[in-house]
């Protein structure tokens, strides 16, 4: 029912063209993030798929149904926004109520719809119906706000507007649930409290969701799949292991996570991979690259550092260093370490007691091949 799929999306603003060719899987019940940079396309995305916007060419589905030329209102799609779009002289259970009254009016009689419109959009409108009164207060038990159904929107913080943002899509039982970056005006603590609801939530109610974010960690510790877009097009699409392990491109790497990368050539290939010379230094990697020019990325956590005199037996790739500076994060250690012309970022976990190397302090770094 509520799987999307976009396929060749192209989408053209006068001389700007936003989408150059999207291609999107989601499946069933999917939390799915579309990450990437400000303006490269994923808000236009989202909105082609909600029907905000017509593609200039491409086909959107959504369940079995492609969905083109099916409106906004008809795609059975929920859509929760960055500035929460509230409507601010309603209450928090108004808010929640308002698309089912309206959808409820619409399907009555003619008389009676103009008589509950009238009302609907007085300033209050009057007590509805028993069937959404129970749908409201579930959705709000959903999102831990039933106890502040009477409450104005305007007297709630930034966390709690989106909580209800969150339960007046949700309360239409929409097949797909579409958030356009719906936590960036939260604070840090706050965001991370967030981010664990709405996982929650999406996986106990099994909604399709498409999430628009460009905070890597927000992907990536949400999401079951994501989709890395740049300039108008997805440069991969993979699990947030994968695309951390093994991503395709240095944008993607670099995008997903802090790394060392070096433009390098292999030199000599074995039966267990191949020995690249970067700069000075020649490195064995366990990667069997087809091309001779190379580019090689090595996660900071994914060296070690070593007193001269304490380098395990049997490690491998063993380089000379100085330590440039040494930053404190909290729970790591990060060094900026130099290896004759390169500046290498390592990252350590901190021993409570363990002394630290310090500027200037002469090392060994091991590299896993
Ligand atoms: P993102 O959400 O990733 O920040 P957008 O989808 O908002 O990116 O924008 C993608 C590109 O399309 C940008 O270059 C933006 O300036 C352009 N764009 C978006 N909407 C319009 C519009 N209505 N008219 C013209 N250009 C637009
Ligand atoms: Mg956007």
């Amino acid at each position: 029912m509520g799987s999307v799929k976009v396929n060749q999306l192209i989408k053209k603003y006068k001389d700007v063209t936003a989408l150059k060719s999207v291609n999107l899987d989601i499946k069933e019940g999917e939390f799915f993030a579309l990450l990437g940079p400000s303006g490269c396309g994923k808000t236009t995305t989202m909105r082609c798929v909600a029907g905000f916007e017509s593609p200039t060419s491409g086909e959107i589905t959504i369940g079995d149904r492609v969905v083109n030329n099916v409106p906004a209102n008809k795609r059975n799609c929920g859509m929760v926004f960055q500035s929460y779009a509230l409507f601010p002289h309603y209450n928090v259970f108004e808010n929640v109520a308002y698309s089912l009254t309206v959808r409820e009016v619409y399907s009555g009689s003619p008389g009676r719809r103009v008589k509950s419109l009238a009302r609907l959009m007085s300033k209050r409108f009057g007590a509805p119906s028993k069937e959404i009164q129970t749908k409201v207060n579930a959705a709000l038990d959903y999102v831990e706000m039933g106890h502040l159904a009477d409450r104005g929107v305007n007297e709630l913080s930034g966390g709690q507007q989106q909580r209800v943002a969150l339960a007046r899509a949700l309360v239409m039982e929409p097949a797909v649930l579409l958030m356009d970056e719906p936590l960036s005006n939260l604070d840090k603590k706050l965001r991370n409290t967030m981010r664990t609801t709405i996982r929650k939530i999406q996986q106990d109610v099994g909604i399709t969701t498409l999430f628009v974010t460009h905070d890597q960690e927000e992907a990536m510790s949400m999401a079951d799949r994501i989709a890395v877009m740049k300039d108008g097009e997805i440069v991969q699409q993979a699990t947030p292991t994968e695309l951390y392990g093994h991503p395709k491109t240095s944008f993607v790497a670099d995008f997903v996570g802090s790394s060392n990368i070096y433009q390098g050539d292999v030199v000599d290939k074995h039966a267990d991979g191949v020995t690249v010379k970067v700069g000075g230094q020649t490195i064995k990697s366990s990667y069997k690259p087809d091309k001779k020019e190379v580019q090689a990325l090595i996660r900071p956590e994914g060296i070690e550092l070593y007193k001269s005199d304490q380098v395990p037996a049997g490690a491998q790739n063993i380089l000379d260093g100085t330590v440039e500076m040494f930053t404190y994060l909290g729970p790591n250690i990060r060094y900026d370490v130099k290896v004759g012309e390169f500046e290498f970022m390592v990252e350590q976990p901190y021993y409570q007691g363990v002394p630290l190397l310090t500027e200037g302090d002469k090392v060994k770094l091991t590299i896993e091949p």
